[in-house]
């Protein structure tokens, strides 16, 4: 815990001033995460794992509602899986950590540490389906995965971090691919519903999905800075692991064929998109429905509030408590101000505070983090009076994000003006494309940004290219990215 200090809250950089100071001195102060001693590994505090389990819980419930299963497979894999597809090892090779040592002799064979486990699990499952009535296959797996990188960022981008990875084994392609689109929804409703982090859901281009994949879909969010998060990635891998790993299956008409494969991940990154969407300049402004505490309650007295004041908080905090609001009760001996500060930093919603006046009036000074609004209520009713509260905070957080998404999306008609407005407000531009992988390479090196994706259901653009004289061939959301 830090140590009292009157200028806790200024010490973070304003994020007008420097956003990317502003981040780093919010996940330091919040005790979100700390540095390692491993070059761009992070530790994951409690605080900030706390924030995590919730994501997970808001994953996982509706992971299985939708008839998947959990399992956990190795971290190691043999280096000879993982070269077994072509593109896969193309794509991962720069950033693959291997093993060449154990018991203290060297390996015969050297061991990958997993940067997503397509090989292993293909491997399993081509031992595991021999028919069609072993089919679909829907496990999903919550893991740590190891990309070596060289620039690393806490929560957006580090050398380990921990995700869930779901892969799927379908009959026919159509199955697969409503499958990766099912999941791409999910990770929507999770992200606009939980996270109040709203998301451009849609397809990839060739440059920019995954190694090995027929299609991948991105769900897309806005960051306070105006730069663009890819927040989650669903693939469908059509037969390509299918068929470099063997997993084939006796089909209903008694051929043999290979199955319809699909992965896909979330990762500790949300943690990152929820603090680069939500924050300000008094640090984090957590969305209640992943908020450590929802509320905190702050006795205020004067020397004697242990014994006029406490007794009464506790009684609220167990009201709160029994009632499923997450709730805690800050009796440090700390001055009212300096407690204000320190919540107020780390996001929580609500906090209530209670003193011998409120006490008095059988009331309590209720203060919202994210309007800073401060109202009087009863005690009596309190605990439905904040869940409403909260509800009401969670849909206004999501509605302000949604907006500044809104006020940061231009849609373009010349090149010069794609490339001023780039200059200029970072956000989305939208802007007709040609499909070729040269004109989104030039648009990259001329601008910095790249397509973030194709929106699900965009009609599509007649005309040319926002480059070039080519024809347009989908309408592409372009942005800075993380
Ligand atoms: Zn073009």
């Amino acid at each position: 815990m830090a140590k009292n200090n009157g200028n806790f809250v200024t010490e973070i950089t304003p994020r007008s001033q420097d956003f990317s100071r502003w981040y780093l001195d919010v996940v330091r102060r919040a005790e979100l995460a700390d540095y390692s001693p491993v070059k761009g590994c992070m530790v994951i505090r409690p605080y900030g794992y706390a924030i995590w389990e919730l994501i997970q819980q808001a994953l996982d419930t509706r992971i299985k509602a939708t008839g998947h299963v959990n399992a956990y497979f190795p971290l190691f894999i043999p280096n000879s899986l993982l070269m077994k597809e072509a593109e896969h090892v193309e794509g991962f090779a720069p950033q693959v950590a291997y093993v060449t040592h154990g018991g203290g002799e060297e390996l015969e064979e050297k061991l990958v540490v997993r940067p997503t486990s397509e090989a292993i699990i293909g491997t399993m499952y081509a031992n595991w389906v021999q028919s069609w009535r072993d089919l679909p296959i829907l496990i999903n797996q919550w893991a740590n995965v190891v990309r070596w990188e060289k620039k690393t960022y806490p929560f957006l981008r580090t050398t380990e971090f921990l995700w869930q990875e779901g892969h799927t084994a379908h009959e026919t392609e159509e199955q697969a691919e409503e499958e990766t689109l099912k999941i791409l929804d999910l990770y929507a409703d999770v992200c606009e519903n939980v996270l109040a982090m709203p998301v451009l859901k849609g397809q990839k281009s060739e440059s920019e999905k995954f190694a090995g994949a027929l299609r991948t879909y991105s769900i897309e969010a806005l960051m306070g800075d105006g730069r663009a998060l890819q927040a989650g990635t669903s693939h469908n891998l059509g037969q390509n692991f299918a068929k470099a790993f063997d997993i084939t299956f006796q089909a209903r008409d008694k051929t043999v064929q290979h199955v319809w494969g699909t992965s896909w991940g979330v990762t500790t990154r949300l943690v990152g998109g929820v603090i680069m969407t939500h924050g300000d300049d008094s640090g984090l402004v957590m969305p209640p429905n992943i908020a450590p505490y929802q509320v905190v309650i702050v006795p205020i007295g004067r020397e004697n509030w242990r014994e006029t004041v406490l007794p009464r908080a506790k009684e609220i905090h167990a009201e709160l408590a029994a009632a499923g609001v997450r709730v805690t009760l800050d009796e440090r001996d700390e001055r009212p101000g300096w407690k204000f500060s320190e919540w107020e930093m780390r996001g929580v919603p609500l906090r209530v505070e209670i003193g011998p006046k409120d006490i008095e009036k059988s009331a309590a000074l209720v203060a919202r983090r994210d309007t800073r609004q401060k109202e009087s209520m009863p005690m009596a009713g309190l605990p439905d009076r904040l869940k409403s509260l909260l509800t009401e905070i969670q849909a206004g957080m999501l509605a302000r994000a949604k907006q500044f998404r809104e006020e940061h999306t231009q849609r373009v008609s010349s090149y010069d003006e794609f490339k001023q407005v780039l200059e200029g407000r970072p956000g989305f531009v939208i802007a007709p494309w040609c499909g070729s992988a040269d004109c989104e390479a030039q648009i990259k090196a001329d601008t910095q940004a790249t397509i973030r994706n194709m929106p699900l259901g965009a009609a599509k653009p007649t005309g040319a290219c926002i480059r070039g004289d080519g024809a347009a061939v989908a309408e592409a959301w372009f942005a800075k990215a993380y």
